[in-house]
């Protein structure tokens, strides 16, 4: 077993892929919790915000172990929702945003 299937084992069994459900829209942003920081994966557009994604993508790998374990996660329905009303989107995301550093 590669350590990245390992990771991606351990994303799923503790689970730290998070899906974020704002009501009454239905607007939906998913995270990863993943050791040390929690990273915004974007499965529409298959970003996320670690920065293995990011030199992964420079060397032509399109993925990384987070967007990896969402697709494992959504298929088994692993990931637990956590409901939030449409007021709080706006601060959710930038809070989200501001926890991004810039490579
Ligand atoms: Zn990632």
């Amino acid at each position: 077993m590669s350590s990245s299937s390992e990771k991606i084992e351990l994303m799923i069994s503790q689970k730290r892929i998070k899906i974020h459900v704002f009501e009454p829209s239905q607007r939906k942003i998913w995270t990863a919790v993943g050791f040390g920081r929690e990273y915004w994966i974007d499965p529409d557009s298959k970003y996320c915000s670690c920065p293995g994604f990011y030199f992964g993508y420079i060397n032509g790998k399109k993925s990384c172990y987070h967007l990896d374990s969402l697709t494992i996660a959504k298929g088994e329905h692993k990931s637990e929702p956590i409901i939030f009303s449409d007021d709080e989107y706006m601060d959710f995301v930038s809070g989200l945003a501001s926890d991004l550093c810039c490579i």
